[in-house]
């Protein structure tokens, strides 16, 4: 049997309080095998647990549904990094200019700069544009590098965004 103050104490040392008085925790694990608890996860929500479990697994912790969902995102994180190394491995041979962009906050929109050094002009960057030719791809990662756009150069000639003179921003 687990005492219960020494219990309350273990579960305090991970933030999850036990919410059982003493008269409900020994009234329900007398002469149990496996005794359980009432207790506030540390994610805020109340769970019930067995003890034995608690201690064995470092899972309780956080209470079920908050593990599935920290599980759910793992998950998709794997899956995008998955999808990545095979674009990278798809891609192999051929040029990717990569990119990061900014967002625009009054817009609220992503921003690239399709700009390559050109040297310098009276001690200034002179940038410009890409060439026709300078890169197969443009692989565009978002300032919050929750998205990224992978572009054919064509797409982007077509678009007026390579191989054009002067400056333009989109
Ligand atoms: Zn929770």
């Amino acid at each position: 049997m687990y005492d219960y103050e020494k219990t309350c104490e273990k579960f305090l040392e991970v933030n999850c309080k036990i919410t059982d008085t003493k008269e409900e925790y020994d009234k329900r694990n007398k002469g149990i095998r496996f005794p359980k608890c009432n207790y506030i996860a540390s994610c805020g929500h109340q769970h019930i647990v067995f003890i034995n479990v608690f201690f064995s697994r470092k899972t309780g912790s956080i209470c079920p549904s908050c593990k599935s969902k920290e599980n759910a995102i793992k998950k998709k994180e794997e899956m995008k990094d998955d999808k990545l190394k095979h674009l990278k491995l798809e891609l192999g041979d051929k040029k990717i200019q990569e990119k990061v962009g900014c967002i625009d906050k009054v817009k609220n929109v992503n921003v690239f700069c399709l700009w390559k050094n050109n040297g310098k002009i009276n001690g200034k960057l002179n940038p410009k544009s890409y060439d026709i030719g300078d890169n197969d791809y443009y692989w565009l990662n978002a300032d919050d590098k929750q998205l990224f756009y992978v572009i054919p150069e064509q797409i982007l000639i077509e678009k007026g965004f390579v191989g054009y003179s002067g400056n333009k921003i989109n």
